[in-house]
């Protein structure tokens, strides 16, 4: 038996038509697990979900912004008419409306921030934890981001916001261990997707940040497919509570 086999697992992964949680959609789908891709845009969907199963793979594609509490629960109706289940739940999706000083930030792009990346991730957990006590088996990951690690002059409330994603696995992890449900963060470093091309499409800031990562290169969404599958499957099966810096080092030497 293979310690990474999804097969027959039914994963939600939000944000899952680019970047990082397209790549673990798509490593999910490789091991087996039929994936349910997420994200406002349909037609993305649709291409995504289209281009798993043309490889092989099992997907359906559900449109949700995940601050639409009408759409959150289309998506969870959707996959369980679909699948019947949900055994892997991924809160991907998040927001950044605001670069700057803590000073500066408008009321309304700190109370969007906390409402996406805090809010809806409980409100998912909240709709799906209890199929999965029922069962006594589910896992569940929130990305996060290092940067809710350590202090951000420009990214105040979204490291806010990443530093609660933490706690909300330790509450989670703490309440529900004991119904064999595995709650986990993943704290990307720098990824080259495009909710953080501002921060490396300066070739001169890339390159510094390339310096300070003692992999000596900024990361790809697929480098945190990994994680996602490990997670997911029996291999992280007493895995819970945690949060992996996947960042080639980064948090490790205190730089970046
Ligand atoms: P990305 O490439 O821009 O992908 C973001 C995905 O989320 C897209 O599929 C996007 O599709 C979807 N999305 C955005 N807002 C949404 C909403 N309200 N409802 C539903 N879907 C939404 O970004 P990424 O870098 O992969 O980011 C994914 C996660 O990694 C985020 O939680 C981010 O904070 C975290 N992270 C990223 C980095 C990095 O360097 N890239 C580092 C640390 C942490 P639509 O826009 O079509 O909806």
């Amino acid at each position: 038996m293979n310690l990474f086999d999804l097969t027959g697992k039914v994963a939600v992964v939000t944000g899952s038509t680019k970047g990082i949680g397209k790549a673990m959609a798509e490593g999910l789908a490789e091991h087996g697990a039929k994936v349910v891709i997420t994200s406002r845009k349909a037609d993305l969907c649709d291409e995504v979900a289209a281009s798993i199963k043309a490889e092989g793979g099992e997907a359906i594609a559900v449109p949700c912004n995940v601050s639409r509490k009408e759409d959150m629960d289309n998506l969870l109706a959707k996959t369980r008419e679909a699948y019947g289940q949900i055994d892997i739940l991924i809160l991907n999706a998040a927001v950044n409306p605001f670069y700057g000083s803590a000073l500066d930030i408008p009321d309304d792009a700190f109370d969007k921030t906390m409402d996406v990346n805090i809010k809806c991730n409980l409100a998912f957990c909240r709709e799906v934890i209890p199929e999965m006590q029922a069962r006594k088996d589910g896992a569940i990951m929130i990305v996060s981001s290092i940067g809710g690690l350590r202090g951000s002059t420009v990214l105040g409330a979204y490291c806010i916001s990443k530093a609660a994603d933490m706690q909300i696995v330790r509450n989670l992890t703490a309440e529900f261990g004991k119904d064999n449900i595995r709650v986990n963060c993943i704290a990307p470093g720098l990824v080259k997707t495009n909710f953080a091309r501002a921060l490396y499409e300066d070739p001169e800031v890339a390159a510094k940040r390339e310096e300070a990562t003692p992999m000596g290169r900024l990361g790809e969404g697929e480098d945190l497919a990994g994680i996602a599958v490990y997670l997911a499957s029996k291999a992280g099966s007493w895995t819970t509570g945690q949060v992996f810096c996947i960042d080639g080092g980064v948090t490790a030497v205190g730089a970046g």
